[in-house]
């Protein structure tokens, strides 16, 4: 007997991630793989965890790093991302905080708050793919918001609206996006907020790779500019998503959206009802780590991401065909490759694992499924010798294919 006929129509578009699958695949050692999209764990702050994890369990400590806590999150870490964002120039409470177990969490709640069945979600060509993940369980049509191919936005609402619904949101990264890399411009950042602004939709500025800045200056983030227009961010329709995955550990967990109070309790509700609250143990320790040192190990990643950056980019200047064209991100874990038009980044992948080496095919991150003819190189979990190599062996493939 199978349950399977009785499973809702929202898990229809529940299709287990490329990528995942890929990874499976990963475990030899001989294969050089750009395929993970995953942070060092050569470069955890371990010890910084391990003394923190062991303070919140002493006797005292451990009555509350053991018990429940509220759905908002832990106070004194709120706090620290109240100071945090307002060094990145967003004035706040922590009223205007909540934490979630990760920013994909927060991407599930959003989809939920937001999204009825029909309703149009805009989203970069390519995005991020978990994201797409999280909004179709909620059963949107997508469509195209790209800052630098500006369609009408009355094209963009009518189509919203003869699909049965309306454009509620725009969700992009704004700093070395996953997977192309690239970062928005501030008059990007500024058309974003106007074309939502005429669309009457909210923006979800997803901020995860924010910090891995490699060199040139930081932008602000796309609610500081609104903040900065507005006066106040309960007058903003940004909604950003931070996460400490990229920057201290993914394994705990621990994320956080800022928001106008309507939007943040909204939240609080969703959450109630989902999961009551992101672990108690793990905001303590991302609280006492992030105090500690949050500053120095950015640092230490920005040093050593940053050299493996390098090392591709220059690696790709040197082995790939004059026909193939990628980007040069000052930032983040991608470089995002596009191969000549009739070429299939899946079919590619087949002939590069023969050859050693692993990339996740483009296609997957377009929501419409278009532009197969990409791929999504990650560089930070290979060192400068093995990044040449691969990309020596990848470009051998390509040339091979073209
Ligand atoms: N947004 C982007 C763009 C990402 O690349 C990722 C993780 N790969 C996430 C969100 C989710 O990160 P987390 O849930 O670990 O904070």
């Amino acid at each position: 007997m199978s349950l399977q006929p009785l499973f809702a129509r929202r898990t229809r578009r529940m299709k287990a991630s490329e990528i995942r699958e890929l990874l499976k695949l990963l475990g030899q050692p001989d294969i050089i793989s750009f395929a993970g999209g995953i942070p060092d764990p050569a470069h955890f702050p371990r010890a910084a965890f391990a003394q923190a994890m062991a303070r919140a369990t002493e006797a005292q400590a451990a009555g509350v790093a053991l018990q429940y806590s509220t759905s908002e999150g832990y106070t004194p870490l709120r706090d620290w991302i109240a100071d945090y964002m307002a060094r990145h120039g967003v004035p706040c409470t922590r009223d205007n905080i909540l934490i979630t177990a990760g920013s994909q969490q927060a991407l599930d709640y959003l989809g939920k708050i937001f999204l009825d069945p029909g309703d149009t979600a805009l989203v970069t060509w390519p995005t991020y793919m978990g994201a797409l993940g999280a909004f179709n369980a909620y059963e949107p049509r997508y469509d195209r918001i790209d800052p630098q191919a500006n369609r009408p936005v009355e094209e963009i609402a009518a189509e919203a609206e003869a699909a049965g619904g309306r454009v509620k949101f725009a969700y992009l990264s704004s700093d070395f996006a996953n997977p192309t890399g690239v970062t928005l411009t501030e008059d990007q950042r500024r058309s974003v907020i106007a074309r939502a602004e005429a669309l009457g939709c909210a923006v979800i500025e997803d901020a995860a790779y924010q910090e891995l800045r490699y060199r040139g200056e930081a932008v602000k983030p796309i609610l500081a500019l609104e903040i900065g227009a507005k006066g106040t961010i309960e007058d903003c329709r940004t909604i950003y998503l931070g996460s400490f995955s990229k920057t201290l550990a993914p394994g705990l967990r621990v994320g956080w959206v800022v928001a106008a109070k309507p939007v943040i309790s909204q939240l609080v509700l969703t959450k109630q009802a989902a999961d009551l609250q992101t672990a108690t143990i793990n905001q303590i320790a991302v609280a006492e780590v992030a105090r500690e040192v949050f500053d120095s190990h950015v640092a230490e990643l920005r040093e050593v991401y940053g050299a493996r950056l390098n090392a591709m980019l220059a690696a790709l200047e040197r082995h790939m065909p004059p026909e193939i064209d990628w980007t040069r991100p000052d930032g983040g874990m991608f470089v995002w490759l596009t191969l000549p038009a009739e070429m299939d980044g899946a079919e590619l992948l087949k002939r590069a694992l023969e050859a050693k080496v692993a990339f996740v095919p483009g296609g997957a991150f377009y929501a419409d499924g278009s532009r197969a003819n990409t791929l999504r190189l990650n560089f930070s979990m290979s060192g400068p010798g093995r990044i040449e190599e691969g990309v020596a062996r990848l470009g051998q493939v390509i040339r091979a294919a073209m």
